[in-house]
This record gives structure tokens, C-alpha cells and sequence, in this order.
């Protein structure tokens, strides 16, 4: 009978010279997502624990594109796009949707033109 920590474990059948056995094995966690539309992010590993993540080296934990690892490609293309109207005196900065907001002013502070 399965302990109670097991109970949420995934189950998983080994072979052995006696047939086959069941073991328990820890659950991945899920996959990072993109902080605006709760996409997959790419290129992000989804290891087991926290530990395990810590241990690869840095280029190896998120790409090093701005915002990777917070944002989506789509997502980091329009933050960009609007950064740029924003910028340029297309649009104001009122205008740009709330969500935005925030990156748009990480951009400003990072980048200066
Ligand atoms: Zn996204």
C-alpha cells in the first residue's frame, strides 16, 4: 500500500528479472509561462525541483534575449513595438494598454537612447 506522500507521486512499472515492480516517482513541475498571455516559454527547462535548476549555468536556465524567461516572443514583440511608439511620440503613454505599462517603463530605465 502506497505511503501517503506516494499517493500523489506518478506511478511508474520497472522491469525486473522477477517481472515488474511498481515505483513511485516525483511529479515534474509544469512549465514556465509567459507572464502576459500564460504561454509555454521556449527554452526554459521545467526540471524537477528548484535544486536541480540552480545546478545548469545561467545561459542554460533562459535565453538571453530582453524579457526571456518573463515573456513570450509574441509578447516581447508587441512590448517592443509599443515601447517604440511610445518613444518616437506616435502614441502616449496613456494610451498603451495596462498590462504593458510595466515593461514598457523596465525598457525605458534599461535602454537609453
Ligand atoms: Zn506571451
Amino acid at each position: 500500500m502506497p505511503t501517503k506522500s506516494q499517493r500523489r507521486m506518478n506511478r511508474k512499472f520497472v522491469r525486473t528479472p522477477s517481472g515488474s515492480r511498481m515505483r513511485f516517482v516525483q511529479k515534474k513541475n509544469s512549465k514556465s509561462e509567459c507572464a502576459l498571455c500564460q504561454g509555454i516559454l521556449h527554452g526554459v527547462p521545467h526540471s524537477r525541483t528548484t535544486a536541480e535548476r540552480r545546478a545548469l549555468s545561467k545561459s542554460s536556465r533562459r535565453p538571453s534575449a530582453l524579457f526571456a524567461g518573463v515573456l513570450c516572443g509574441n509578447c516581447r514583440e508587441t512590448v517592443l513595438e509599443e515601447c517604440a511608439k511610445v518613444k518616437s511620440g506616435v502614441k502616449p503613454l496613456e494610451d498603451v494598454s495596462l498590462a504593458l505599462k510595466p515593461y514598457i517603463r523596465q525598457i525605458e530605465n534599461k535602454v537609453m537612447v
